[in-house]
């Protein structure tokens, strides 16, 4: 669930206040850690991130990336659907099922990996190259070029909102901020990408970066340095099944298809082919 704007802002608060921190102690529940941790390196995920020292946290697609000083490996964290850290006072309530924590010199904090259905990943590495799929993620959607994105676009033919979640196409963009571009572009997320004029591509691009930059600084705000929430309350779409379209008042539709649900304006998204589709459709 978190895609780039959240994950983006995760990057900066996490950067901020983990830098320099050294782990006193790594704690792994013995029931989800084996499960979310991926220790690529064969020398031990708890002997090695003791003692090390957050140095700093970069962002590709869906994954945080840590390094550490004087260290030849990465913690490589992609959260999946239901990932989150918590950086919070021991004391604090979880944020939901705990997994791994990260124990600091000063005891006044600790680093909580939290994820209710266990879908997320640590990969400690020495090469990020190792990590699957890493190596096939297109550059980060915030930094494709209106010629790029059209001529990356080009290899794919399907559904163009299916095309937009791709990390392979662009990556950092997931099933909700797929639906808030596609309305912000006024494009129908069945449409075909081989039915999209080339204005209608260049208005994909254009919206992509502003939904992308806006959301970023809504989920700042509304985030703060809390980084386990999911500040949501401002999308147009997604999730808003019933409500009125912001932009014409009409009732937005809902549909659920291999197990995502899809959310748009029937007046604002004209067209696209609804073939076969099973589950919920409202309005
Ligand atoms: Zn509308």
């Amino acid at each position: 669930m978190p895609e780039l704007p959240e994950l983006e802002v995760v990057r900066e608060v996490l950067g901020r206040r983990l830098r320099g921190r050294l782990i006193k102690a790594v704690t792994v529940a013995p029931r989800g850690g084996p499960i979310v941790i991926r220790d690529l390196t064969g020398q031990g995920f708890i002997r090695l991130l003791t003692a090390a020292t957050f140095e700093a946290v970069a962002r590709r697609g869906k994954f945080l990336l840590f390094t550490f000083a004087d260290a030849p490996f990465t913690l490589a964290v992609n959260p999946k659907l239901t990932g989150r850290f918590q950086l919070c006072p021991p004391r604090e309530p979880k944020a939901g099922p705990v997994h791994v924590v990260f124990h600091f010199k000063s005891p006044t904090e600790e680093l909580r990996y939290v994820d209710a259905k266990r879908m997320g990943q640590l990969y400690l590495t020495q090469d990020l190259g190792a990590i699957p799929t890493f190596g096939e993620m297109g550059p980060d959607a915030l930094e494709v070029s209106p010629e790029e994105f059209r001529s990356r676009l080009r290899p794919f033919r399907g559904e163009i909102k299916g095309v937009l979640t791709r990390a392979q196409f662009v990556a950092g963009i997931g099933n909700a901020y797929a639906d808030e571009i596609l309305w912000h572009a006024q494009i129908h997320p069945y449409r075909k990408r081989t039915s999209l004029t080339s204005e209608e591509i260049d208005r994909l691009h254009d919206s992509m970066r502003t939904t992308l930059i806006e959301s970023t600084e809504k989920v700042r705000q509304e985030m703060g340095e809390a980084v386990h929430l999911k500040p949501r309350e401002f999308f147009a779409v997604h999730m808003r099944a019933g409500e009125a379209c912001p932009r014409c008042g009409t009732s937005i539709s809902s549909i659920t298809a291999n197990q995502r649900i899809t959310n748009f304006c029937r007046t604002c998204q004209p067209g696209g082919l609804i073939r076969g589709m099973t589950g919920a459709q409202t309005s």
